[in-house]
């Protein structure tokens, strides 16, 4: 990320003090700041809400929890007039997961605007409905053997789109890149009642999967967006026709020169559309 994202991200943070300490002014009290949630049947996902408070007014007997947010004047003008929930539906989910795990009924959303100051919140009901099909989502992702389809946003689907600029898996998604290398990317893994393994070794995986590959790691066909050209049945290799065109044995595609000559491949290929 550039220098200015990183400021944009310091510009929300820095907000969460003066919140917090606006709060405490009010005669609220901060139980805890940045508390951190794990699902407990798959640890993989998990989150960290901006805090737990009590003593508000409106809900004297509540633990609530708190969400900060920051935005420019033209989003905080249509948080205001539409609501969290329409508007910033990404965050009315969050915030249900949150209050899902913290075992909460309410939520405070505080949004700043950073052009003007103003401060906007709002009280978010837990909706368990809404935080159940997040997680059951998130499960399924985590836990499919396949890429799921790209977002399609209002303006179609894009890298550059908001729900894509962020996300670490871009060249994966839209470049034909080459996942990393491990277990989970493997032909062998599989998901069998909600636990992963090797069908090779059926040796047990534990829920995160992160584990070294071994020697006879192959790419999962739906996972690496290649042509399949050929099986070496004997070997147990996969023969990939990469998008440009060169052909690769499975074991090539996880050796140290690798890279190098993918690139020198790809650039290649640029080369030439670009003569044409
Ligand atoms: S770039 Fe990331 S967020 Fe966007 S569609 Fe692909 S995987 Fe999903
Ligand atoms: S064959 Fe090796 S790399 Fe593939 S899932 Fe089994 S242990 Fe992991």
């Amino acid at each position: 990320m550039d220098g200015r994202i990183l400021r944009l991200f310091q510009s929300g943070n820095v907000q969460e003090p003066r919140i917090l300490e606006d709060l405490k002014n009010i005669g609220v009290t901060i139980l805890d700041t940045q508390t951190h949630f794990v699902e407990p049947d798959c640890p993989i996902i998990s989150g960290s809400c901006d805090g737990i408070a009590v003593g508000f007014p409106e809900y004297p007997d509540e633990s609530v929890l708190l969400e900060f947010k920051t935005s420019n004047t033209k989003g905080f003008k249509k948080i205001v007039e539409t609501g969290i929930k329409l508007e910033k539906p990404v965050h009315y989910i969050q915030m249900n997961v949150y209050m899902h795990w913290a075992n909460l009924k309410v939520g405070l959303y505080v949004v700043v605007c950073k052009e003007t100051d103003e401060i906007y919140t709002e009280w978010v009901n837990y909706e368990k409905e809404v935080a159940i099909l997040a997680l059951d989502r998130a499960k399924a992702i985590v836990r499919s053997n396949q890429i799921p389809p790209k977002i399609v946003g209002k303006h179609g689907s894009s890298e550059n789109s908001k729900e894509c600029m962020f996300c670490d898996y871009k060249d994966l998604c839209y470049h034909n890149s080459i996942p990393v290398v491990n277990c989970r990317t493997c032909l062998h893994c599989e998901c069998v009642n909600d636990k992963f393994d090797c069908a090779r070794y059926s040796e047990d995986f534990d829920d995160t999967c992160i584990k070294t590959s071994c020697e006879y790691h192959v790419f999962n066909p739906y996972i690496l967006n290649w042509d399949i050209a050929d099986i070496d049945v004997e070997n147990e290799h996969i023969i990939w026709k990469s998008p440009y065109g060169g052909i690769y044995d499975s074991s090539l595609l996880q050796s140290s020169d690798f890279e190098q000559k993918y690139q020198k491949e790809k650039e290649a290929y640029l080369d030439v559309i670009q003569l044409h």
